[in-house]
């Protein structure tokens, strides 16, 4: 099968997505992207994950064409594939409809740096990309306007999710992990009160120090931060 290691993995961590409370149903989606052959792949529309077998993954080109499947894809490919097109070091997308980012999104509040955190995404804050229908060209085209703006390893979709990527499966879910527990504690400080947001300074000081966070030897090296 082609492409079957990286099929297997997408099926894995769609079942992650449920396992970890990140989504429900048949909601987001998971893709990675093999440099040798420019090709992504990409869980299938609208099959729940525990039913998806890695010869339903889809294999696709970054200009949306099918390579092997007999399942349609992701109504999100051209979303995912913005990321492969605009991030060279995009490995793998997880997308989902998590509920705190979600809540946030919904609400137009940016996702803060009121838990430093937030420094796993390698930015103070989280930008939001307006809305536009889920599935469509015009949402994949701002949402790569935004990264071409942005250092942000992740993205709040307004009234729709959250988007994040890696240059790893595991890097990338990781960052859509520590997104959702931050919006949770940002979403439970405005419940009691007015959240204390880091500055850009204070933000800066955390980001260079994750540099050599856990067991990370040299400063080249980006730890996966608290959920890796
Ligand atoms: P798919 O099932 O087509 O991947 O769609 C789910 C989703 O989250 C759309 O934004
Ligand atoms: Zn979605």
């Amino acid at each position: 099968m082609l492409l079957e290691e990286l099929r297997q993995k997408v099926v894995e961590y769609g079942n992650k997505l449920i396992s970890s409370g990140l989504t429900i149903g048949t909601a987001g989606n998971i893709s990675m992207y093999d440099p040798e052959s420019g090709y992504m792949v990409i869980s299938p529309s609208g099959v729940p994950y525990a039913q998806t077998k890695a010869e339903d993954v889809v294999v696709m080109d970054l200009q949306g064409n099918v390579v092997d499947s007999k399942c349609k894809p992701s109504s999100e490919s051209g979303l995912h594939a913005a990321f492969y097109l605009e991030k060279p070091d995009a490995r793998a997308v997880v997308h989902a409809h998590s509920m705190y980012c979600t809540t946030l999104a919904c609400a137009g509040v940016d996702l803060k740096a009121t838990h430093y955190a937030i420094a796993d995404a390698g930015v103070a804050t989280v930008p939001t990309v307006p809305y536009e229908t889920y599935g469509t060209p015009e949402l994949a085209q701002k949402v790569r306007d935004c990264l071409r703006k942005s250092d942000s390893k992740a993205l709040l979709m307004a009234n729709h999710g959250m988007v994040a990527y890696g240059d790893s499966l595991e890097k990338a879910f990781a960052v859509a992990l520590t997104c959702e527990w931050c919006a949770q504690v940002e979403w439970r400080a405005m419940a009691i009160g007015t959240p204390n947001v880091l500055s850009d300074e204070q933000m800066a000081e955390v980001i260079e120090h994750y540099k050599t966070y856990g067991q990370a030897k040299d400063s080249d090296k980006q730890s996966q931060g608290y959920f890796g």
